[in-house]
């Protein structure tokens, strides 16, 4: 069976990374990646800058007693430098006159008039300054290309200005759960029916993963006939299904979300089971599959194929399998089409906070919590457990055959 890390390979393989296209600046840039290094236009601060609200002086040249000659609020442009006796009222955020090279609190001196008392006070020189450039240089890069962006790295890029920011687009994701068994989240389930908890859980670990899911959640049962129409949709799949074929028969829907999408995700169906229909409808549909079944537990069901260039994956039913083969690789996947620079899943060690003894057939992967940097191992009932999971910070990865670590011992985590 293949590897972790070998299956991770060959859909890293198969995954595109998309052409640039430009954004304007605005909260529409979250989580979107830079396509381009992004230079300082300028220093930042542009000046030598006060830190505080006070006095601007030469430090070591200015006597116990000092002459205000001027004030400079931030946003003005000093006009007088300051000599030997004098200085200048000063505001947080103005820049320094010239002449001066430290500050001293309005706190720190007592004002008489015009004059400003200093007292024997010690002024080192830079005091309460925010020297020019210290930010940043001008022509420096200050975001590398690859950056997912954050809101500081948003506020980064108006610091350096521009209208249009070069980013990569998401990829458009659709999600298809299967089974007869399901029944939409609104509908009360009858005997022998749950409710389809997979369908939300991957269109937001999608969404958060920098990926259209707008198209949602498409809740088909593949156990029906494939040239009857499907017996439901999510409602909110036909809110935002844009010009996805909802009506005709199954497979005809099923091609025009493959066609329509450069991700699909399908949960349930892929074992070997009986009524495990996906593979041979995928196959039907003109998938090329890579590979199905991963030495991992959970999630060894796995299926991952491609259609043209969109990448279709077969994820296990059980919540917290569909989860696990998301974060190990789906995201990576979404990450590198969406122009990320580096891929993941990053494994961190850290000390584990309880003891492990247990013997896994597969490398394992666990909800655990990061405590104080430790990983007490969360309650866990498998594979089925997806409550547990909500609960988790991170994965715990744990080697097949024997792992006897004592606590304070490293493990590897996958953070969520
Ligand atoms: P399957 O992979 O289709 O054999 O499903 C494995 C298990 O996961 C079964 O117990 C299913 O009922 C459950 N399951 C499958 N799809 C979903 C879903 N969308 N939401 C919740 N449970 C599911
Ligand atoms: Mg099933």
């Amino acid at each position: 069976m293949l590897e972790v890390a070998d299956a991770l390979a060959i859909v890293l393989e198969r995954t595109k990374t998309f052409q640039p296209e430009a954004v304007p600046l605005s909260p529409a840039l979250l989580n979107r990646t830079l396509a381009v290094d992004a230079h300082a236009d300028r220093d930042s601060p542009p000046f030598d800058k006060s830190l505080r609200d006070g006095y601007a002086l030469r430090s070591g040249n200015y006597g116990t007693e000092l002459i205000v000659i001027e004030e400079i609020a931030a946003g003005q442009v000093p006009t007088k430098a300051v000599g030997r006796g004098e200085c200048s009222r000063i505001f947080t955020g103005a820049p320094l006159p010239d002449g001066a090279d430290a500050v001293v609190m309005q706190e720190d001196v007592q004002l008489e008039g015009d004059v400003v008392r200093i007292g024997d006070q010690r002024l080192k020189p830079g005091q309460w300054v925010y020297p020019r450039g210290s930010e940043m240089k001008a022509g420096e890069v200050v975001l590398p290309a690859g950056t997912r962006l954050n809101s500081a790295a948003i506020g980064v890029l108006a610091t350096i200005g521009g209208a249009d920011v070069p980013v990569f687009p998401w990829p458009k994701l659709s999600v298809v759960a299967t089974g007869d068994e399901l029944v939409p989240v609104d509908a009360e389930p009858g005997p022998g029916q749950i409710r389809n908890s997979n369908g939300s859980m991957l269109a937001s670990l999608a969404c958060n993963a920098g990926a259209d899911a707008a198209r949602g959640d498409l809740l088909v049962l593949l156990d029906d006939d494939m040239e009857a129409p499907p017996q439901f949709l999510e409602a909110h799949l036909r809110a935002h299904a844009g010009n996805t074929r909802l009506s005709g028969p199954l497979i005809d829907v099923l091609g025009a979300v493959l066609a329509q999408s450069d991700v699909v995700l399908l949960a349930g169906g892929v074992s070997a089971g009986k009524f495990d229909l996906v593979p041979g409808v995928l196959e039907r549909l003109g998938v090329r599959a890579h590979f199905h079944k991963v030495r991992m537990k959970p999630g060894k069901p796995l299926l991952f194929g491609t259609f043209n260039a969109t990448l279709v994956f077969g994820l296990p039913g059980n919540p917290a399998s569909a989860f696990v083969c998301f974060e190990l690789f789906v995201r990576p996947a979404l990450r590198k089409m969406a122009g990320e620079a580096e891929t993941g899943p990053r494994l961190v060690p850290m000390p584990l906070a309880e003891a492990i003894a247990e013997s896994n057939d597969r490398p394992t992967y666990r909800p655990a919590k990061l405590e104080g940097g430790a990983v007490p191992p969360l309650p866990w009932s498998g594979a089925r457990d997806l409550r547990a999971m909500a609960l988790a910070d991170a994965l715990l990865v744990l080697p097949a055959g024997e792992s006897r670590l004592d606590r304070g011992m490293n493990a590897n985590v996958i953070v969520l």
